[in-house]
C-alpha cells in the first residue's frame, strides 16, 4: 500500500532540505499542472511505498496567494495520508501560525521543529511534550541540515498515516467564537465528515468565498450564518476575519509562554548584527551595489563570459562543428542533410548550450545567496521601490543579468515567490538590452551618430524605461491583481548555506532548462534553418546556394510583411528580414544586413556597410530599427525559456505580443512624431499615432481600477 506524506511549512523553514535528506536523489521535479511553482515529489529513502510532495512554502492558508491556493487545494483533494508540518525552530511564532491553520484541516499530522541545532546553540529550551499536547500531535525536534532525528520523525509521520489518527484536540478559540462556530457546524456542517467540519467552520466564519462555493450553501442558510457572523463581531467589534487571526497570535502567544524557554542575553545575535550594517539606512544600497558588482563581474564578465565563449568559439566552433563536417563529407552525407545537421541543428542548439556555464557559475552564486539569507534582505531593502511597478525586490537581479543575456536572467525570476511580481519580470526583463544586441546598437551608432558612447547608454535607458512603462501600465490591468504577498518583516536569521542545497538548486534549475529548452530550440533551429536555405530560384523551388539568400522563402516572408513596418519608416524587405532574423539571436541582425548588402564577412559592428545603410536609412528610421529590434520579441532561447517559466503557452503568447507590440509603438511614436517635427508636415499617420500616444499615456496615468479593492483585502490582511 502506498503512502503519501505531505511536508508543508514556511518558506525558508527547511522544507526543501528535509525533502532532499529524505528522497536523496529519488525526486522528480515539476510544475503543478497550469502554474509555474514547483512541484518536488520523491520516494522516501528505504521505503519505496512512501511518495513525499514537498508543497509550496507558505506562511498561512488564508490569504489567496496561488502558493496557498496550490498547498490548500492540494491537501483538501489529493488527501495525503499525513502531513509533516516543518516549522523553524528559531522562530516558532511565525511558524506557528500556520501549524494553528493545517491543524483545523483534519489529516494525520507530525509536527517537526526543524534547525535544532540553532535552537540549542541559542541557549534556547523547547518543551515539544507540552508542544505535542497543545496541537494533539507528535511533536519530533530535527536538524534537517545534519540529518538528525530524521528518521524518528518518518516513523512517526507513518505510523500516524497507518493508524489514520486525525487531529482531535485542535486549539479553541474563545468562548463567543467557539459559540459562533459550533452553530455553523450545526446548521450547515452535520452532513460534512466531522474531521472536516471545524476546518469548513472556521472559513465559513470568515466568509472564504471558495469555501462557500464549494458547499453550495443556499442563501437562506447563508443568510442565516451571516447573522451569527455579525453578532459575533459585533461582540468582538472587529472583522471576523481579524478575530480569527488575532486569536491564533494570542493561542501561540500564551502556548510559547509555557513551552519555549529563551535564554537571556542581552547581546543581540550575530544575525542582528549584520543586519544593523547590511539593511542600515545608509549602507544598504552601497552594500548591496557592491554584492551585486562582484556576481556580475564574475559570472557574466570574467569566469562565466570566458565559459562560454570557449564553449561557443572553441567547443562548437571549432572542434565539434569541423568534426562533424569533415565527418559528414566523408560519408558522403547528402548536401542538404549537412546543412540541415550543422547549420540548422548544430550552430542553433550550440548557440544556445554556450550560454550554459555562465548560468551554471551565476546559478551557484544566486544559490549562495538565497540560502545564506542575504536574498530576503535584498528584497526589503528594494521592495518598495520596485513595488510600484508591480515587481518584486528580488526582480533586480534578472534585470541585471539580463544585460548579459535574458536567458539566465528569465530562470532567474525563479526566486520571486509573488506570481504576478514574477510574471511581471519575466515579461519585461528581456527589454534590457543584452550583450547580443550591442552590435546593432554599434552598427546603428556608427553608421548614423559618430559611433557615440550615449547610443548605447541610451539604448540602456530605454530598457529601463519600457520595463517601468510596462510595469505602470501592466499593473492596472486584470491579469496582474493578483494578491501581493503579505510582506514578512522578519528577516530569517543569516545561515552557512550548505553547499549540498546550493548545488542541488543549481542542478535543477540548469538541467531542467537544457531539457526544454533544446526541444523548443532545436525545433526552431531546423524551420528557420529551412526558410532561410531554401527558396524559389527561377520558379524552381531548391536548397539555395551562397548568395542567393534573397529568393529564400524568409525574403519571401519579408516582402510580404514589409508593408507592416512601412509607419515606422523602415517598410522593405532587407531590415524586416533582419529583424525577424534576430529571433535566432539578436546578433544576426547585424551579419543579416552584411549578406543582404552583400558582404560575406562583416565586423561586430558592421562597419563595411554603413554607407549602404546611409543610403537606405535616415537617422530617424534607423533610431526607429534599432528600437524595435532593442523592444521587440526577443530571441528564440528567451522566448522559449519564458515558455518554461510561465509554463502556459497563453502567458507566452502575451508576452511575446506585449513586446511585439510595445516595441512597434516605440518605434511609430519616435518615427512619426520626429518626422512631423523636422519636416512640419501633418498626415494621416501623424494623426494616428498622436491618439496612440494619448492612448499609452492614459494607460499609464489612469487611476488603479483595483485600488480600493486592494487596499480593503490589504487592511483586513494586515493582521493575518
Ligand atoms: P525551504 O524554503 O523551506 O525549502 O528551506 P530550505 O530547505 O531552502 O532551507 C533554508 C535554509 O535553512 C538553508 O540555508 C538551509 O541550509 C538552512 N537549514 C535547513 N535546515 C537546517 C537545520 O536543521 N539547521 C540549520 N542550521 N540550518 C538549516
Ligand atoms: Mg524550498
Amino acid at each position: 500500500m502506498s503512502v503519501t506524506i505531505a511536508v508543508a511549512g514556511n518558506p525558508n523553514s527547511g522544507k526543501t532540505t528535509l525533502f532532499n535528506a529524505l528522497t536523496g536523489s529519488n525526486q522528480y521535479v515539476g510544475n503543478w499542472p497550469g502554474v509555474t511553482v514547483e512541484k518536488k515529489e520523491g520516494l522516501l529513502i528505504g521505503h519505496p511505498e512512501v511518495v513525499l510532495v514537498d508543497l509550496p512554502g507558505i506562511y498561512s492558508l488564508s490569504t489567496n496567494s496561488l502558493e496557498e491556493e496550490i498547498a490548500r487545494d492540494y491537501l483538501l483533494e489529493s488527501n495525503p495520508d499525513a502531513i509533516i508540518n516543518i516549522v523553524d525552530g528559531t522562530s516558532l511564532e511565525r511558524n506557528l501560525y500556520l501549524t494553528t491553520q493545517l491543524a483545523e484541516l483534519g489529516i494525520p499530522m507530525v509536527l517537526a521543529i526543524n534547525m535544532m541545532d540553532e535552537v540549542e546553540k541559542s541557549g534556547t529550551r523547547i518543551d515539544s511534550k507540552a508542544l505535542g499536547e497543545a496541537f494533539g500531535l507528535p511533536v519530533v525536534k530535527i536538524s534537517a541540515l545534519h540529518e538528525t532525528q530524521i528518521d524518528e520523525l518518518t516513523g512517526a509521520a507513518m505510523d500516524v498515516a497507518q493508524k489514520n489518527r486525525r487531529m482531535l484536540s485542535v486549539h479553541r478559540f474563545s468562548g463567543g467564537v467557539e459559540h459562533t462556530l459550533g452553530h455553523i457546524e450545526e446548521v450547515v456542517l452535520h452532513e460534512q465528515p466531522e474531521h472536516k467540519q471545524r476546518w469548513y467552520a472556521v472559513k465559513l466564519f470568515e466568509r472564504n468565498e471558495l469555501v462557500e462555493a464549494e458547499l453550495g450553501l443556499s442563501a437562506e442558510l447563508k443568510a442565516h450564518i451571516e447573522q451569527d457572523i455579525r453578532l459575533c463581531e459585533l461582540e468582538y467589534d472587529d472583522d471576523s476575519d481579524s478575530i480569527i487571526a488575532s486569536e491564533r497570535y494570542n493561542f501561540i502567544e500564551q502556548l510559547l509562554e509555557r513551552v519555549s524557554v529563551r535564554k537571556k542575553t542581552g547581546e543581540l545575535s550575530s544575525s542582528d548584527r549584520i543586519d544593523r550594517i547590511v539593511t542600515n539606512r545608509w549602507l544598504a544600497l552601497p552594500i548591496f551595489a557592491l554584492v551585486m558588482f562582484v556576481v556580475y563581474y564574475v559570472s557574466v564578465n570574467t569566469v562565466g563570459a570566458s565559459l562560454s565563449a570557449w564553449t561557443n568559439d572553441k567547443l562548437f566552433g571549432e572542434i565539434i562543428l569541423p568534426a562533424v563536417s569533415g565527418k559528414l563529407v566523408d560519408w558522403g552525407v547528402a548536401n542538404w542533410l549537412q546543412g540541415l545537421l550543422v547549420d540548422g541543428i548544430l550552430a542553433g542548439v550550440g548557440s544556445v548550450l554556450s550560454f550554459l556555464p555562465q548560468m551554471v557559475v551565476l546559478f551557484l552564486f544566486l544559490g549562495l545567496l538565497e540560502f545564506s539569507g542575504y536574498m530576503s534582505r535584498v528584497t526589503f531593502i528594494l521592495d518598495r521601490m520596485f513595488r510600484k511597478f508591480g515587481l518584486s525586490g528580488k526582480s533586480f537581479i534578472p534585470m541585471l543579468i539580463g544585460s548579459g543575456c535574458s536567458v539566465p536572467a528569465i530562470l532567474a525570476a525563479r526566486t520571486i515567490e509573488n506570481e504576478s511580481a514574477r510574471r511581471m519580470t519575466v515579461i519585461t526583463t528581456s527589454f534590457i538590452p543584452c550583450s547580443a544586441k550591442l552590435p546593432v546598437i554599434s552598427m546603428i551608432a556608427g553608421a548614423f551618430f559618430g559611433g557615440k558612447g550615449w547610443v548605447a547608454f541610451g539604448a540602456y535607458f530605454l530598457g529601463i524605461a519600457a520595463v517601468v512603462i510596462s510595469g505602470l501600465i501592466l499593473k492596472k490591468t486584470a491579469l496582474f491583481q493578483g494578491e501581493p504577498s503579505p510582506f514578512v518583516m522578519e528577516l530569517p536569521a543569516y545561515r552557512y548555506p550548505s553547499l549540498k542545497c546550493i548545488f542541488n538548486t543549481t542542478w535543477d534549475r540548469v538541467s531542467s532548462f537544457v531539457k526544454k529548452a533544446t526541444s523548443v530550440i532545436l525545433l526552431a533551429a531546423i524551420v528557420i534553418w529551412f526558410l532561410t536555405y531554401f527558396g524559389w530560384v527561377e520558379g524552381r523551388f531548391q536548397m539555395l546556394e551562397a548568395g542567393q539568400i534573397n529568393h529564400s522563402i524568409l525574403a519571401a516572408i519579408g516582402t510580404s510583411i514589409a508593408w507592416v513596418f512601412k509607419p515606422l519608416g523602415w517598410g522593405e524587405w532587407r531590415p524586416v528580414m533582419a529583424a525577424l532574423n534576430g529571433l535566432v539571436a539578436k546578433e544576426t541582425v547585424v551579419s543579416s544586413f552584411g549578406i543582404f548588402y552583400g558582404f560575406s564577412e562583416v565586423a561586430a559592428g558592421g562597419q563595411e556597410m554603413w554607407m549602404s545603410l546611409r543610403a537606405a536609412f535616415s537617422p530617424l528610421s534607423a533610431t526607429s530599427f534599432l528600437i524595435f529590434v532593442l523592444l521587440s520579441a526577443p530571441c528564440i532561447a528567451a522566448i522559449s525559456s519564458i515558455r518554461r517559466e510561465m509554463n502556459s503557452a497563453m502567458w507566452t503568447l502575451f508576452a511575446v505580443g506585449y513586446m511585439t507590440a510595445f516595441g512597434y509603438i516605440a518605434a511609430l511614436i519616435v518615427y512619426q512624431l520626429g518626422t512631423w517635427l523636422q519636416e512640419g508636415v501633418f498626415t494621416l499617420w501623424t494623426g494616428i499615432t498622436l491618439a496612440v500616444t494619448g492612448v499609452v499615456l492614459w494607460l499609464i496615468f489612469r487611476p488603479s481600477p483595483q485600488a480600493n479593492g486592494r487596499l480593503k483585502r490589504a487592511r483586513a490582511g494586515s493582521r493575518g
